[in-house]
């Protein structure tokens, strides 16, 4: 089988790619291990976060750490097994997290983000994805009138610097639009530029449908058989061996085991996070994705139900599930919405794609001609994966792309 390209990987990511490679006029073959779709873009929590100018930081004030350190909270925990693996590119997410190193890091994070809804709208529009997408935003709760003060800082300087919207509403304006929120709280930042989904896989079947009704191929195959040919690349399918001139590596949380045996080992680290949806009980509704900072987590409106998801845990990519920070979230999601029972018994699990610098890793693989690299979304890959589209389609053509690659750059580690 043979192709121009081979992207490696069908997350919000590799589909983006492929889409956009796919419209250039190359003949695309995208392949996975699984059907599309069904790693970390499966179960997130469905929001094209326009806001997300500001990466999530390593925390910098003891108090947090020490807090995390107790491994007891909602929002971060961590498999002692999997500490000695994760000293390095933490401590190296720490520095990067210092107030002069993390204010550049932002600047090249806002630059991605702020195509995000352009990019996704650019793909979606005139097909049924359009039915997938609310343009309601999201609300930020908080219980601490203090640390709402604060987060209201960091908005207005998001609005400043980004051309974020955001509302402040007090607890009265937060009821107006959420009547069935059983708890009250201080307030909430309603952030009115996001896209909510509400089902983020079915967006990415969306855009993979696109991309087979524009001529482009799927399979099923094993991303490690990649190998070197003299001019070229191949992988073993489920339809035999497919080779291509180039090839795309967008692996998500898994990319490195590939790209290692091409001599690059990006220090790529898992945030892994959980799902479960519920029913609400009697009438109640819930309009928008809260994110509760009191307790952190964050309960989504999904087609599937009310979808409550959790922080990040560290541990080994291949450690089975402990699904313990949701067990925890659930009565205190209970005491704040009246869920009914939980629609599925075994909760998702996906890993977010983690770099220590909290930028993501687009571009040309070192020292392999014809290989590309696109991973470490992080916490943004599904608002992500249609500017990344772009980008490396614009890049992989010799074009001018549309935004400046250079701090995404895979020599940078
Ligand atoms: C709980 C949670 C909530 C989140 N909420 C949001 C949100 O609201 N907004 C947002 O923007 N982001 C969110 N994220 C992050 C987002 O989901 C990820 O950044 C994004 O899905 C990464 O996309 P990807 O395509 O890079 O990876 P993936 O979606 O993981 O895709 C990688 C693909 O590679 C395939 N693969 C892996 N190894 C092999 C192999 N050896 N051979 C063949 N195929 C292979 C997998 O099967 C998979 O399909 C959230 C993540 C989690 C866990």
């Amino acid at each position: 089988m043979a192709a121009s390209v081979i992207v490696l990987g069908a997350g919000m990511v590799g589909v983006s790619i492929a889409l956009h490679l796919r419209r250039r006029g190359r003949d695309v073959l995208l392949v996975d291990r699984q059907e599309p779709g069904l790693g970390a873009s499966f179960g997130n929590a469905g929001l094209i976060q326009r806001e997300a100018v500001h990466p999530h930081p390593f925390p910098r004030e003891a108090s947090e750490v020490l807090r995390i350190a107790r491994n007891r909270s909602i929002d971060a925990r961590y498999h002692l097994r999997a500490l000695p693996g994760l000293v390095s590119p933490l401590l190296r997410y720490w520095w990067n997290s210092a107030p002069s190193r993390y204010a550049r890091i932002a600047e090249a994070h806002a630059a991605l983000i702020r195509t995000c809804l352009d990019e996704h709208l650019a793909l979606a529009r005139g097909t049924e994805a359009m039915e997938l997408m609310r343009p309601v935003g999201w609300l930020r709760l908080y219980a601490d009138p203090r640390k709402m003060e604060a987060g209201l800082l960091e908005a207005e300087a998001a609005r400043r610097e980004h051309g974020v919207n955001f509302v402040a509403l007090d607890a009265r304006g937060l009821a107006a639009l959420e009547p069935h929120l059983q708890e009250e709280r201080a307030g909430a930042i309603h952030w009115t530029d996001p896209i909510s989904v509400t089902d983020p896989h079915g967006l990415v079947m969306c855009y993979a449908r696109r991309f087979a009704e524009a001529g482009g191929r799927f399979v099923h195959g094993e991303a490690t058989t990649l190998t070197r040919l003299p001019a070229g690349w191949r992988v073993r399918t489920a339809d035999g061996p497919a080779e291509a001139e180039e090839v795309v590596i967008a692996l998500g949380a898994f990319a490195d085991r590939v790209t290692r045996r091409f001599g690059y080992a990006p220090p790529l680290f898992g945030k892994r996070g959980y799902h479960v949806h519920f029913g609400l009980r009697g009438n109640a509704v819930l309009n928008h994705t809260v994110v509760d900072t009191a307790h952190g987590f964050v309960l989504a409106p999904m087609r599937a139900g009310i979808r409550l998801t959790t922080g990040a845990e560290f541990a080994a990519v291949d450690a089975p599930p402990t699904p313990v920070q949701l067990d925890r979230a659930e009565p205190l999601a209970r005491r704040l919405l009246p869920l009914a029972e939980r629609v599925e018994p075994e909760p998702w699990m996906g890993i977010r794609p983690c770099t220590p610098d909290m930028l993501p890793i687009i571009g040309p693989l070192p020292g392999q001609r014809g290989a590309w690299c696109a991973f470490g979304h992080a916490h943004q890959g599904f608002t992500l994966g249609p500017t990344t589209g772009r980008l490396l389609a614009e890049m992989m053509d010799g074009e001018t792309p549309f935004l400046d690659p250079t701090p995404y750059r895979a020599d940078r580690f």
